[in-house]
This record gives C-alpha cells, sequence and structure tokens, in this order.
C-alpha cells in the first residue's frame, strides 16, 4: 500500500521516498506525492531522481510510477521525487472547474441534471451532461456567466471522507450540492484566472456535451 501524500497535500511538488519495489520501469514508493489515473483524471508525471516519471497508475492500492526506462535504483533507497507541477496544477484547475460547471448546471437547469462522463486534460476538459433541451449560446453565456461570479468570489472547496464509507470522499464548493470524488482540486476557486465554455456538442438521445477551460 502506497502512502497517498497528495490526498494530504495536493500542492506538494517534491518530496523523498523509499523504494519499495521496482518491476522493470515501474516503481513502487512508500509514499507519493503522484496521482494515479482515475476516473476520467490523468497520472502525474514528473521525475524520481534522473528518471522521468511518463505516467502514474494504481491497482488496488498500489501505486506504479512509469518510467520512461528501467532504472537503476534498488529497493529501499531514498530517492528525491518531483511532479510536473505546471501540468499538475492545471488539471487540478480544470478538475475543480467541472465541479463548478456541473454545480452551475444543476442551479441554472435543476437538480437532475446527470452527468454521464467527464474527461480532464490540460489544455481542454468536458463534461458529458444527460439533459434534453439543447444549451444555446445564450444558456452557454449564462453558464458561464455564473461560473464566473463564484470564482471572483473565490469560493472555498471544501473536501473531507466520509466517517461511514471507508475510502470515499465528499467534495462541496461553498455551500453549492456536494459531490463524491477521490480526485485533486484548488483550495479556493479565484486560483483559476480564466474560465470559459469552449463549444457544445451534441452526442444523441438527449445527451450533449459541453468543454471547457480552466486555466
Ligand atoms: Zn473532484
Amino acid at each position: 500500500m502506497t502512502e497517498k501524500i497528495f490526498y494530504e497535500d495536493p500542492y506538494k511538488k517534491e518530496i523523498d521516498s523509499i523504494i519499495v519495489d521496482i518491476v522493470d520501469n515501474k516503481v513502487i514508493l512508500d509514499k507519493t506525492i503522484f496521482y494515479p489515473q482515475a476516473a476520467g483524471e490523468p497520472g502525474d508525471t514528473g521525475f524520481i531522481e534522473n528518471y522521468k516519471v511518463i505516467d502514474t497508475q494504481k491497482q488496488g492500492d498500489t501505486i506504479f510510477h512509469i518510467l520512461e526506462q528501467k532504472p537503476n535504483l534498488k529497493k529501499g533507497q531514498k530517492v528525491k521525487c518531483r511532479i510536473n507541477w505546471e501540468r499538475r496544477y492545471r488539471l487540478m484547475k480544470m478538475h475543480t472547474a467541472s465541479h463548478l460547471l456541473l454545480n452551475v448546471c444543476q442551479l441554472i437547469f435543476g437538480k437532475n441534471i446527470r452527468v454521464t462522463g467527464s474527461n480532464i486534460d490540460e489544455h481542454k476538459s468536458r463534461i458529458d451532461l444527460d439533459y434534453k433541451p439543447i444549451i444555446d449560446q445564450e444558456k452557454r453565456q449564462e453558464l458561464e456567466n455564473k461560473c464566473n461570479e463564484f470564482i471572483k468570489k473565490n469560493l472555498e472547496m471544501k473536501i473531507w471522507w466520509d466517517p461511514e464509507r471507508i475510502g470515499y470522499r465528499w467534495t462541496k464548493i461553498d455551500d453549492l450540492n456536494q459531490i463524491p470524488c477521490g480526485g485533486l482540486h484548488i483550495k479556493n476557486l479565484g486560483e483559476i484566472k480564466k474560465f470559459r465554455i469552449i463549444r457544445r456538442l451534441s452526442k444523441g438521445k438527449g445527451k450533449q456535451r459541453l468543454e471547457f477551460e480552466a486555466i
């Protein structure tokens, strides 16, 4: 089991860890700041010593740091780990903005609107909604304006573990609807300097996709 330092402090950029095991080009550490890929969110990249980490994946409670090449490192060795912070910070902002956009969709279109999927990318992200009425240009502007209003207010993102369900985590922006999520978020919406909805795409059968960016 890898200790998940990214949950204690998602802003931590560097850490010293101990190598627990190495399988080919995959390194397992005692504790890590590298977030592993999970539901729509990509895994972290960065460096372990001078070896490039090209992806991070998990299997159960074990996190695998995938290196560009098989490393000349040993079990038990202490190593310096550094994430690609610029990329991670963008992903944290994009991901937090996906919560904000869903919250605002619920405010404007009603609580029953459902997300059927999402994809977070450092350049462009998206959420897929199960909602029939077409979200036209006027509605998209309304959504975008409301999101930007909350960003300007610098609303806080609250995060807590469910006391009754082990490993289940909740998030809530200010007093908006709470959303279960195991991802990484920024502390305050004001960290987002620019938010915009890029476009809407029809996904058929009453489903539509909103593409957005938050930087
Ligand atoms: Zn989240």
